[in-house]
């Protein structure tokens, strides 16, 4: 993989170019895409967005949200976006298996590869160009970067600035965790220059759910939660039940596992869904303790060091009591 900067002449060469992002995007998926995508427009280039998977509807109102294609909804056109692109930019992931059902498409794609991501481990051969820096808060970030590298800073808009706003936001938990450098702020200082509105970005991605979500949240919490005081460590399984009694959709349980994590002394969060085509892990951590490896070794999974996911296929019953056996591995270590 090259650096970057050597990818920067082609910017002024109209091409087809497609970007991609993991399944089921989240905040920091849809704005790097769509930041990118209302960058790369300005120079004339034929820009299509896919996604892997649907989305959380409260990400709807994002701008050019509209314009980007669900794989799964829309195949025929996907595949063909993906055969014709001259480039290819994959955001906020670095292994291709996260786009799901692309994932051979993409393998098989003859065309320039881009990589701009922040996770742990990258398929670093598979891409000709790209940065992959784990330091940084947020593919939106690294995305602002690129553009400011380019010296184009003069292209960047409020569409732009809109877009990385709430991927930087949502990737730092509004800008509390470890990763939120003095360059992070800056890089909002330059969005709020352009006229950027926060809190309504704020308020489109915090205040934008169902009641029956508050209420599965309130049940979760009441009825699913099992702390392990003995390894410092809060865990919830979500059953197929729970999602259907309160008609939870994509998004839904995003922000869930962060409650673990609000009980005073405990390190490790832990969240099982049991959705349709797998079990979903989501795990999250305070301190040194490495969820990123926890969840590559046991659950098939990656991410950061403090918040990764994992899968597996064994019933939730079956998962959940592995997760707690293998959790007494490391008690000395959450002590
Ligand atoms: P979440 O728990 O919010 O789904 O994911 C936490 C972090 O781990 C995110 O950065 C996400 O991209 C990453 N992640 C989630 N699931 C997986 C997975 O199955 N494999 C890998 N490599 N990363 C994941
Ligand atoms: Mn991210």
């Amino acid at each position: 993989m090259q650096a970057i900067q050597n990818f920067y002449p082609l910017l002024t060469q109209p091409k087809k170019i497609l970007i991609t992002t993991h399944q089921k995007p989240d905040g920091d998926a849809m704005g790097s895409s769509l930041g990118l995508y209302h960058f790369l427009i300005q120079f004339g280039h034929q820009v299509t967005v896919v996604s892997p998977t649907n989305w959380a509807a409260f990400l709807n109102w994002m701008p050019g949200c509209e314009k980007v294609i669900d794989f799964e909804n829309k195949r025929e056109e996907s595949i063909a976006a993906i055969q014709q692109a001259d480039i290819l930019f994959c955001l906020d992931f670095n292994v291709l298996h996260r786009t799901r059902n692309m994932e051979s498409y993409l393998k098989k794609a003859n065309c320039i590869k881009v990589l701009i991501d922040h996770h742990q481990q990258p398929e670093e051969e598979a891409f000709a160009y790209g940065i992959s820096n784990t330091g940084k808060s947020s593919t939106c970030e690294m995305v602002y970067d690129f553009i400011i590298g380019s010296g184009y800073a003069d292209k960047l808009n409020i569409a732009i600035a809109t877009s990385l706003y709430t991927g930087i936001m949502t990737d730092t938990g509004s800008f509390r965790f470890p990763s939120t450098t003095a360059s992070v702020h800056k890089a909002v200082a330059h969005f709020k220059e352009l006229g950027l509105n926060h809190t309504a970005i704020h308020e489109n991605i915090y205040d934008n759910f169902s009641e029956s979500r508050l209420r599965f949240i309130g049940q979760a919490l009441l009825n699913r939660l099992d702390v392990l005081y003995e390894y410092n460590t809060a865990m919830m399984a979500i059953s197929k039940y729970d999602l259907i009694k309160y008609e939870i959709k994509t998004g839904d349980t995003e922000s869930l596992v962060n409650y673990l994590l609000t009980i005073q002394g405990i390190k490790v969060g832990a969240l099982v869904i049991d959705r349709d085509e797998e079990r979903k892990w989501s795990f999250r951590s305070k301190g040194d303790f490495d969820v990123n490896t926890f969840a590559r070794n046991h659950f098939e999974g990656g991410g950061h060091r403090n918040a990764a996911g994992g899968r597996s296929s064994e019933s939730l019953d079956q998962t959940v009591r592995k997760f707690k056996q293998i959790i007494q591995q490391y008690e000395q270590e959450l002590q």
